[in-house]
């Protein structure tokens, strides 16, 4: 049976993050790929110029025709950038359930740009944290969910997804990727384990699109695998494209990750 997955973020142009990066590793890792667009944004390589949120109703509009249609066997939520489209997508998901929900907590794009207003934040951490499957914060996204300080080791990530679990989701993936460390260490925290995965960090500035890349990887996975399963594999699918982002040469600033 083929994988169906649907991606709900914003559309990166430049096609290296976003909707356009999840459709790449959907298709990448066997899964048939769909995608509802919660905003547009003109961005480059050299970062995000504007941004352009979708109108709510029309958000739901994409995801209702899809949903009477095609059976969804996961989702993966990125870029919501405000309240009312996180709040619609929390009814669409929680009046539709589907079984697999990739929740990447996605606030500010490595630029600096605003993908999510700060007054949207509680209602992702209301409203579609208890929906998801696992999310996936990096360090600051962890933080601003949480509202404390940032962790600065991996005692404190620990920490830290230990109290995101406690908001209701089943699982969470703490990506350690800001820790000042030559490896680069995740940990995968459910109610009965705590799991340390770690790769070793390659040095390249094309990480554009690490994060969509890997959450929609997990989403494509989860369907046929356990969740610990699609995480390594969704882990080594990232580690390989980002051991060759820098055959890719695409743009003057950060480049893409994969193709
Ligand atoms: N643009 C869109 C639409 C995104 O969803 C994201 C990340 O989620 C980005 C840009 C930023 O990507 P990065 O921070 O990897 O450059």
């Amino acid at each position: 049976m083929t994988t169906v997955a649907l991606t709900i973020a914003g559309s990166d142009p430049s096609g290296g993050a976003g909707i356009q990066a999840d459709l790449k590793a959907f298709s990448a890792l066997g899964a048939y790929g769909m995608s509802v667009i919660t905003a547009l944004t003109a961005q480059s390589t050299q970062g995000v110029d504007s941004v352009l949120a979708i109108d709510p109703t029309f958000v739901a509009e994409q995801f209702n025709t899809l949903y009477h249609d095609i059976k969804i066997d996961s989702v993966k939520i990125g870029m919501l950038m405000n309240k009312e489209i996180v709040t619609t997508v929390y009814h669409l998901l929680n009046n539709n359930p589907i079984a697999n929900i990739v929740l990447d907590t996605v606030m500010i794009a490595k630029g600096g740009h605003s993908l999510l207003k700060p007054e949207a934040v509680s209602a992702i951490r209301e409203l579609l944290l208890p929906l998801a499957t696992v999310i996936t914060p990096n360090i600051p996204e962890a933080a601003t969910l949480l509202d404390c300080e940032e962790a600065k080791d991996e005692d404190q990530m620990q920490l830290q997804g230990h109290e995101l679990l406690k908001l209701g989701c089943k699982a969470v993936l703490m990506k350690g990727g800001h820790l000042p460390s030559q490896e680069s260490p995740d940990y995968l925290i459910t109610p009965m384990q705590t799991i340390r995965i770690v790769s070793p960090r390659i040095q390249t500035k094309n990480t554009h699109g690490t994060g969509c890349t890997l959450s929609a990887a997990i989403a494509a996975l989860l369907p046929k695998h356990c969740l610990e399963d699609a995480i390594h594999q969704a882990k080594d699918y990232l580690q390989g494209a980002i051991t060759h982002a820098d055959d890719l040469k695409i743009g003057n600033g950060i480049g893409p990750t994969h193709h």
